[in-house]
């Protein structure tokens, strides 16, 4: 998320408010950004909606521009109830852009938005309590518990879910009497997820919720936001982690240069499904490709670090010629490895505007470093 912009600013700022104040917010960043916005958007007349909720989000056509920067440029996409839908893109695609406009916190420039039936931009404050925003940072409520934290934001909601039923959910029972100010980084973003489900939404934001948590902690907030699809939430996710995205996310949509570029489940994201696997091992002495067995030698090659790579289409066939070959002759396979290409795999192929070919490889692990 950029956090350079005045506007950005203000609405991450108001994002992180309850209902009535961030409408109240809301009434006058409609003015400025009304001002500012060069193309009226098509609907931008009607509060409510008469088209049914379901799909939970439906963007037709969407377009902002910054001045002379489009930053999004005539995207559709839909999200349905219950599902977890993974929104990615590197730095500067028009992630953040987005969510704000479903967020009701920025106006589109034009297109038809529509989140639980309704424009965002217009949207009544009935409708805001039915959104839960988790913001990338956010600051703690000086002085309070963590119980008073959520028994205030209970309290501006008509029907909050119960303050010790939220506390379980996202694991900070124990820290129900300690200070916010005092929490650690990831019980600090366990308190944000608190915040934003005190109200009991229907719809959930997260925007990069794991962002600097250590590798257990993220995990425990993978459970907590699956445990939000088991309670029927609708979740719309913005991360750089291809991890979470594939431990989490039901679908995906991958943004670049203000485009959707793709869409898929994780396992069929840009095709990943039909793609060649790679066999790779070391070879175990110092041999020529030729005498592996034919079916295979024609397309098996030599990496740099002399590993032996066999791409496959049929890994069970080509590893039984494979070993029975090696068995026949007394041989070891040492590191013998299947590979498929990972999500990140894909999310960089599709992403990288010149690809370079060594970094396109199948991984036979996950990078946990975010991707930009
Ligand atoms: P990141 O992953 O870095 O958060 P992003 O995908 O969220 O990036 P956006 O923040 O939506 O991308 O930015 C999309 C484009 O719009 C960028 O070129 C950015 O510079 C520009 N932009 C975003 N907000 C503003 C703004 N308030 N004023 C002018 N330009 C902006």
């Amino acid at each position: 998320m950029l956090t350079n912009s005045l506007d950005a600013a203000v609405a991450q700022r108001d994002a992180a408010l309850p209902p009535d104040v961030a409408n109240a917010r809301h009434d006058a960043a409609l003015q400025r950004d009304a001002a500012l916005s060069p193309t009226p958007a098509e609907d931008q007349g009607s509060s409510v909606s008469s088209i049914p909720e379901d799909p939970v989000i439906s963007i037709r056509a969407l377009h902002k521009r910054y001045g002379e920067n489009e930053a999004v440029r005539g995207i559709d996409l839909e999200v349905r109830r219950g599902e977890i839908f993974a929104f990615l893109g590197p730095n500067g695609a028009g992630k953040t852009t987005t969510v704000e406009i479903l967020e009701g916190f920025r106006q589109a420039g034009a297109g038809r938005v529509q989140v639980l039936g309704i424009n965002p931009w217009r949207a009544p404050s009935a409708w805001r309590e039915r959104i839960g925003i988790v913001l990338q940072e956010s600051e703690a409520e000086p002085g309070l518990t963590v119980r008073e934290c959520l028994c205030l934001y209970a309290g501006y909601y008509r029907a909050p879910r119960s303050v010790d039923e939220t506390l379980a959910l996202v694991g900070l029972s124990e820290q129900a009497q300690e200070r916010a100010s005092a929490l650690s980084g990831g019980q600090r973003r366990r308190l944000d997820v608190a915040l934003a489900l005190v109200g009991d939404p229907e719809l959930i934001f997260l925007d990069e919720p794991t962002t600097g948590f250590d590798p257990s902690a993220r995990r425990a907030a993978w459970e907590v936001i699956a445990g939000l699809r088991d309670l029927g939430k609708t979740v719309f996710l913005t991360t750089h982690y291809m991890e979470e995205a594939e431990r989490l996310a039901d679908r995906i949509a991958v943004i670049a240069a203000g485009e959707i570029i793709a869409q898929g489940t994780p396992h069929t994201l840009g095709d990943r499904q039909l793609s060649v696997a790679q066999i790779t091992f070391a070879p175990p002495h110092e041999m020529r490709l030729g005498e592996l067995p034919a079916t295979l030698a024609g397309h098996a090659d030599q990496g740099p670090d002399g590993r032996i790579v066999l791409p496959s289409s049929s890994v069970a066939a080509d590893l039984h010629a494979l070993s029975g070959w090696a068995l026949a002759r007394g041989l070891k396979l040492d590191d013998l490895e299947v590979r498929r290409p990972t999500l990140e795999d894909v999310y960089l192929d599709l992403t990288t505007d010149d690809p370079d070919p060594t970094t396109n490889e199948p991984s036979p692990t996950t990078n946990d470093q975010p991707r930009s």
